[in-house]
């Protein structure tokens, strides 16, 4: 990554002002006074401003509680993202794991980690992911037993979820895929309608329910360990 780049990722200033630090000759890197901002830097490159150390984060896990009407996107078109909630200077590198729909609320990881990314997604690690789904129609002990049986879609079949009916029109579903609308799918399955839906879990992770809708934190290491 270019040197400009680097130190204003790592919050120093715009793309300009760092420029001009470092034409001014405040910059080191690797021990050497720079003075082009097209430098080759990385994360194991030490880099001084006015003596000072600056450090660029490596990798970034937050979790946000997502609010209806954003979407899981990094595109920057009329419509807002989750991403625009985050107020971090690496901001540019960060996006979400996986993807809820506009109206669904609740968990959400933010990461610039690729890697990490993908194989908590990959339905190869049959990773569970949990949501509390609000019905508009009362839900049977028979329609629990068909989600936890697996639901004939038109693309594929669901592997056996755990289900449980909280109350006559709320269920708590564990699913270990993420295809397209699948929750809402399964329930259209059993002709019903979710009219709520909210994500509790990846995992054994659990939403910090004290973060307002919109609001997010770090993962903490304990928290990174249950789903690394
Ligand atoms: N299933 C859905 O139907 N929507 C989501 O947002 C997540 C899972």
């Amino acid at each position: 990554m270019r040197l400009d780049k680097y130190l204003s990722n790592a919050g120093v200033g715009s793309r300009s002002a760092v420029k001009a630090m470092i034409k001014n000759k405040r910059v080191q890197v690797d021990g050497v006074v720079v003075k082009d901002p097209k430098t080759t830097t990385n994360h194991d490159s030490e880099v001084i401003l006015d003596g000072l150390r600056v450090i660029l984060e490596q990798y970034i896990y937050l979790m946000l509680n997502k609010p209806e009407g954003v979407i899981s996107s990094t595109e920057k078109n009329k419509e807002s993202t989750v991403i625009d909630l985050i107020d971090h200077h690496q901001k540019d590198e960060l996006f979400p794991v996986g993807r809820l729909d506009k109206d669904t609320t609740g968990l959400l990881l933010i990461t610039n980690d690729g890697k990490f990314a993908h194989e908590l997604m990959s339905p190869k690690h049959k990773v569970g992911k949990t949501y509390v789904a609000e019905l508009r129609e009362e839900v049977s002990q028979s329609d629990i037993e068909k989600l936890k049986h697996g639901i004939p879609l038109k693309d594929f079949t669901t592997a056996p979820a755990e289900a449980t009916r909280i109350s006559a029109k709320t269920v708590r579903l564990t699913i270990t895929e993420g295809k397209f609308h699948q929750v809402k799918r399964m329930f259209r399955y059993l002709e019903n309608e979710v009219i709520g839906l909210h994500r509790t879990h990846i995992g054994n992770l659990v939403l910090d329910d004290s973060l307002p809708k919109g609001g997010y934190r770090r993962l903490n290491e304990n928290e990174l360990e249950l789903i690394k």
